[in-house]
Order: structure tokens, then sequence, then C-alpha cells
């Protein structure tokens, strides 16, 4: 079966197609230039943006394809979490698809599709693997099974800020474009991730080992610009990027690490956004080698939102015989991770 997914919980517009585990197309129209100015995402353009963008997305993955409408035999959407209004445009464009090419609907959790978009370079999941989301809204920990039948064991998520929600604060207090994570990676690259002592947050022999926090060092690194500006330096801004990368990336990859140990799970995967940091990709390969564990991160342009993921959970639904969903179904912007699996098949009797 050939599997046509749509993205739109945020600011990218994505669509993608999959057939039996494999990537047939791949296209994101993205409205981020368009919030750069704002400093951050404005629901209402990325609405107006997904709607303007939906039909040529989606036909330009079908020409990429080489395939038509009639050749797609179910469509995949996301329907939470996210933006409402973002959320809304998707899911009405996948409704109408659906129904004008007579296939089932399956609607997706985001956070599915970043898990799923692996998969696509790396073929199926191990059973079980620890994952590693980091993203703008999320840094969560999960002990997944089967993708589309277990329920997930959520192990742990930041009690704060999320990972890609302090690179892109603590970018705007440096003066960095938005959005802020791979502006703090490129600054960075010219930097000495020791130079500045940030904090490691939630490390300590009492704190919960899987809990996140990034807001601590997000003030952090403000304190330590201001500093500067006060004393009238120039700011060493590649310095303090390499710095706050190192601390990011040495608490991810080092509770990412001790739950693939305590869980004795052999194979890693770090997904969203923030995966694509440079790092966080380094240094989860020097420490994966070093615990004998496999690594699995998914390229660049399927870590950040796109269509494929969603194409990627769709198959795998279409594949197990899970029940599609009514053409009724409607959005759930803050569905818990929890749900993230919970299709038909995984749900407990
Ligand atoms: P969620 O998936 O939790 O709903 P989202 O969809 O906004 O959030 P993604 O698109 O998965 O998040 O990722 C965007 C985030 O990834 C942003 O915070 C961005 O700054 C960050 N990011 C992207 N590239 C990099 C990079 N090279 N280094 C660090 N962060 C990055
Ligand atoms: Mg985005
Ligand atoms: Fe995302």
């Amino acid at each position: 079966p050939v599997v046509l997914g749509i993205e739109s919980s945020c600011d990218e517009t994505g669509a993608g197609i999959v057939s039996g585990g494999r990537l047939l197309a791949h296209v994101v129209a993205s409205s981020m230039d368009e919030h750069a100015r704002f400093g951050g995402v404005v629901p209402e353009i990325a609405a107006r943006a997904h709607l303007q963008a939906f039909n040529p997305v989606v036909q330009e993955a079908l020409d990429q394809a080489g395939l038509r409408l009639r050749d797609i035999d179910a469509v995949a959407v996301t329907t939470g979490p996210g933006l409402s209004g973002a959320l809304q445009v998707g899911l009405a464009g996948a409704k109408t698809l659906a129904y004008a090419a007579g296939v089932p609907l399956y609607g997706v959790h985001h956070l599915a599709g970043h898990v799923a978009a692996d998969t696509l370079e790396h073929g199926p999941l191990p059973n079980p693997c620890m994952v590693l989301i980091v993203s703008g809204g999320h840094t969560s920990l999960l002990l997944v099974r089967d993708l589309v039948r277990d329920p997930i064991l959520h192990l742990g998520d930041t009690v704060d800020d999320a990972a890609g929600e302090c690179f892109d604060k603590v970018a705007r207090v440096f003066g960095l474009p938005y959005p802020g994570g791979p502006a703090i990676d490129r600054a960075a690259r010219e930097g000495d991730p020791c130079a500045v002592a940030f904090p490691r947050p939630l490390t300590g022999p009492r704190d919960d080992p899987y809990a996140f926090s990034f807001s601590g060092l997000k003030t952090a690194a403000a304190r330590w610009a201001e500093r500067h500006r006060q004393s009238g330096e120039e700011i060493p801004l590649a310095d303090g990027a390499a710095s706050l990368q190192e601390a990011v990336a040495d608490v991810l990859t080092r509770k990412a690490l001790a739950a693939c140990r305590e869980y004795d799970v052999r194979t890693l995967v770090v997904v969203g956004g923030v995966a694509a940091n440079s790092r966080v990709r380094a240094l989860a390969e020097e420490r994966c080698a070093i615990a004998g564990v496999e690594l699995r991160v998914p390229p660049l342009t399927l870590c950040t939102d796109n269509g494929a993921m969603i194409a990627a959970v769709g198959d795998l639904l279409v594949r197990a015989d899970a029940a599609p969903a009514q053409l009724d179904i409607s959005i759930d912007p803050s569905a818990p991770l929890e749900y993230a699996f919970l299709h038909p098949l995984a749900r407990p009797a």
C-alpha cells in the first residue's frame, strides 16, 4: 500500500509518501521566515501559510513519487499535539484528499511520527529500543517496544523547557537569528565548549535520573551574556554557544545512556529537531560506542517536522491492519505522549 502523510502541527507544511517502509516522496514548505521578525511562531500566520502551501506541497510530493491521487491507498495526518489552527488546516485537507480518493484516513500523533522517521532511513526499529525525543516542544525518554502494538513506557520528561526551546530562547538573548537551534550550532563551531562552566541540571545523585530541566540553563546563559554586556565587552558568542551546546548534549546523552543501561536496551534512537544538533549527534555517537549501544539518528531533513514521518506511521498502521479513523475525527492540540502509539492495536484490552 502507498500512504500519503500530511504534517501541519507547527510552521512546516509537509507531505510525504511511503510504501512498505520505503520513502517515495518528501516535501516540506516552511513559514519560518514569516515568523522570524516576531522571534517565534505566530499561530495565525502559520495557519494561513499551511492553507497556501497545502495543495502545492501535496502535488509536489505526488510528482516526486511519479504518482497520482488515485494511486494513494491511505492518508495519514497529524492530529496533535501542535497549534490548533495549524492542525485544523492539515486535517481538513487530509480528510478532503481521503474522501476524494475514497481511501482510509489515519490520525497520527506527531511524536510517533518523529520516532518513525528513523525507520525510513534505517529500517524497522528493534524491539525494544530507547528513544530520546528532543524537539522544540518535547524532551522525553521512552522505552519503545512494537511501535504500533505496544504502549510505550514513558520514563521521563522535561520539568520545564524543552531542549529546543532552550536553544531558541538563548539564541534570542545572544542576538542570533531565529530559529535558534541551527544558529547556536553554527556559532558553536568556532567556540570552546569548555569556556563556560554551565550547569548540568538534574544530574545529581538524588535527582530523578530521567527528568530533564533546561530553564535554569537558559537563565545561566542569559546571565553570562548580561555580565559581558554590562562590562562593555564584546560577548564571546562562539564560546557561549559551544558551552551551552556541550551542556545540553552532555545531559541528554548521559541520561539516555543511563536508561539504556538500566533497562538493558541495546539501541538508542535520537529523534526530533534537536537530533539535528552536531554536538548532540557526536557525543551520542561517542558514548554509545563506549557503552556498546547501537545509535540510530535520522538524517537531518527527517529530524525536523515533515510529512514523510507521518506517512511512515500510517504505513506501519496499514500494514498492521489497524482500524482507520472516521472522517469526523478532530484535532487534539495537547495529545498526551502516552497516547502516541495507542492506536486501536496498542490499546490495552
Ligand atoms: P514538537 O515536535 O515537540 O512538537 P517542533 O515540531 O517545534 O516541536 P521540531 O521541528 O521537531 O520541533 O524541532 C524544532 C526545534 O529543533 C527547534 O527548537 C530548533 O531550534 C531545534 N533545532 C533544529 N536544528 C537544530 C540544531 N542544529 N541544533 C539545535 N537545535 C536545533
Ligand atoms: Mg518547525
Ligand atoms: Fe516536531
